[in-house]
Formats: C-alpha cells, sequence, structure tokens
C-alpha cells in the first residue's frame, strides 16, 4: 500500500501543476491510526498529506455533489464501490463524467476500524463487513488505474447469514426483527448523508412542507423513513456497505440493501447498479406491454 500511496502523492503533483485539475479529492491519516479521513489537496506542497490503506472507508464520490462550482476539473480517487459511485452520480445526472478525473485503485479489502480500536498497528485485525461481499474490488471507470487488478474474494458470510435467517422467518418475526433495530434508530441520517444513491437536492425527509416525516424520534416514524429510503435506493444501491458503516447504533442496514439487491436480480436479472451509466435501473423503466395492469 505504501507504493499505491507514493504514486498517489506523484499522480496528485502532476495533475495540480500541469493545472489538469484544480481539486484532488482523496484520503489522508486521520487520528486514531485506524482511521483515515477524506482529504481535498488543492496545492501542490499538501499532496504528501495522501495515503491509501486498509482504512480508507469513505465513498469520496459522495463529496462530488458539493463540488459543482469547483473552477476546472476535480480528481478523484476510487476503489471499486467507490467508481460505482461515481457512475451513480453520472447517470443521476448529478455530476458530468468530463468534469472529473477518476484514478483508480484496485481494493485489496478494508479492515474493521471497530475491531482494530484498542490494538496496535501490525495487530490481526477483522476485515470490514462491508467488504464481505465484495462483487467488483476493481474500479469500474477510471482515467488512470494505480496497480494491478484484484480478484473478488468472499471475505465472510455475517450479513448473507442474516439475510438466510430473515428469509427463513415468519412475517411476524420479520417484523419483530426490524422493528427491534429501527426502534433503536436516533435519526441521525448518517445513512442518508452519506450515500452517493441517496442524491436528491432536496431530501423528502427535509420538506417542511408538506411534513412527510415528523421530527419526534418514534417507532413509526423511523420505520416510515428507513423503508423509504430502502425502496429510493432499490435498483439504485451500489453495495459500498457506507451507510451500515456510518450507523452510530449500528443496525445491519445492509441486510435489508442486499435482501432488495438480491430480489432486483432474481426478477430482472443480474444488473447490478453503477457499472454502466448509460442503462436504465430496473426500476427506473417500463415497457409498454408489462403484463402489470397498473403499467
Ligand atoms: S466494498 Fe469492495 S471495493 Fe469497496 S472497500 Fe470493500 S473491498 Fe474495497
Ligand atoms: S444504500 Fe448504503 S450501500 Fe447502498 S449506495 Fe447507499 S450507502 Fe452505499
Ligand atoms: S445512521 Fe443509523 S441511527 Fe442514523 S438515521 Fe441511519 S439507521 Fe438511524
Amino acid at each position: 500500500m505504501k507504493e499505491i500511496t507514493q504514486k498517489m502523492r506523484d499522480t496528485a503533483r502532476e495533475l495540480l501543476s500541469s493545472g489538469q485539475v484544480a481539486l484532488v479529492l482523496g484520503w489522508e491519516k486521520g487520528y486514531p491510526w485506524y482511521k483515515s479521513a477524506p482529504t481535498f489537496i488543492d496545492k501542490v506542497e499538501d499532496v504528501e498529506r495522501l495515503v491509501f490503506d486498509e482504512f480508507c472507508h469513505n465513498n469520496l464520490s459522495k463529496y462530488l455533489l458539493d463540488l459543482a462550482a469547483v473552477d476546472g476539473k476535480v480528481a478523484l480517487f476510487v476503489k471499486g464501490c467507490d467508481s460505482r459511485g461515481v457512475n451513480r452520480l453520472i447517470q443521476d445526472n448529478q455530476v458530468k463524467r468530463e468534469q472529473l478525473y477518476i484514478i483508480g485503485i484496485p481494493c485489496p479489502g478494508l479492515k474493521d476500524p471497530d475491531d482494530a480500536a484498542g490494538k496496535n498497528w501490525g495487530d490481526e485485525i477483522n476485515g470490514a463487513v462491508k467488504c464481505q461481499d465484495c462483487r467488483f474490488p476493481n474500479p469500474v471507470v477510471y482515467d488512470l488505474l494505480l496497480g494491478e487488478k484484484v480478484p473478488a474474494v468472499e471475505r465472510g458470510r455475517e450479513t448473507r447469514e442474516l439475510i438466510e435467517r430473515l428469509e427463513k422467518m415468519k412475517p411476524d418475526e420479520r417484523y419483530e426483527f426490524w422493528a427491534g433495530q429501527f426502534n433503536r434508530c436516533i435519526r441521525c441520517y448518517a445513512c442518508r448523508n452519506i450515500c452517493p444513491a441517496c442524491n436528491c437536492r432536496e431530501c423528502v425527509f427535509d420538506r417542511a412542507v408538506p411534513e412527510w416525516l415528523g421530527k419526534a424520534n418514534n417507532l413509526v416514524e423511523n420505520q416510515f423513513m428507513q423503508l423509504t429510503r430502502a425502496i429510493h435506493v432499490a435498483g439504485r444501491c451500489i453495495e459500498c456497505g457506507e451507510c451500515e458503516r456510518a450507523c452510530p447504533v449500528n443496525i445491519p442496514l445492509m441486510a435489508l440493501n442486499r435482501k432488495i439487491i438480491n430480489d432486483i436480480e432474481e426478477l430482472f436479472g443480474e444488473e447490478p447498479a453503477g457499472l454502466d451509466p448509460e442503462k436504465k435501473t430496473p426500476l427506473g423503466r417500463f415497457e409498454l406491454d408489462d403484463p402489470e395492469k397498473f403499467m
């Protein structure tokens, strides 16, 4: 990873000093040692801050929404999941491909910062839950690729096993499970804010008129928020796992997202989101001869 870090710095230096881009979006070492935070570099002398290590979790594509006013191109580093986030935003007309310089990093899989807490550098650390079922560790869109492509490998089954358990439950039991989870939700909106598929300029939950969602924290409104969000990202979720990672109360949101992805792929064929910005999403199109009368 030191080699990738060096290549990142060299690439950023070249792009900024030649004027090809106005801003570089990457990661820098944070505090404590098992955190690597997003960083925004617009000066050549700052490129040494860039790093790539097992804690570069943040999907940087979401920040592109706030960078529309940058005068010039924006370069950003992307892992496989991040690159699908970029395609998500391009497909949703939130960013333009020609405004970006995308630097791909084949991703070896990240570590779990919660497991790293209390340990030291070099200790054995569990893999990140979000990387367990990663189907696309290699960037699917880039202008430059740093390093050799890596194979997709299964790193764990936690989320898959939870889905299997939920599928075996009776509807009432499943309802109880999710009610118990959403009862713990503090409606902080971290899951929405970090999500590249949640990219509406004005979220329905923030609207005062009409007020779709009250401010009180209760199970009914928490469920309304979560189910609305799950449906809004259905067929559009790029499986980055950031919503679950950001959730401060550890609600297993990826079990919900992945279950919906599995069902959509079963019904419409495998069409993972964020691979092709030209292709309409399965729930974003219809056929005139659709057997469903409503259409
Ligand atoms: S989900 Fe895949 S691409 Fe994303 S960080 Fe994990 S292994 Fe890397
Ligand atoms: S719903 Fe979660 S996994 Fe899907 S795109 Fe949004 S943050 Fe990523
Ligand atoms: S991040 Fe977790 S606690 Fe916050 S709104 Fe989302 S599900 Fe609720």
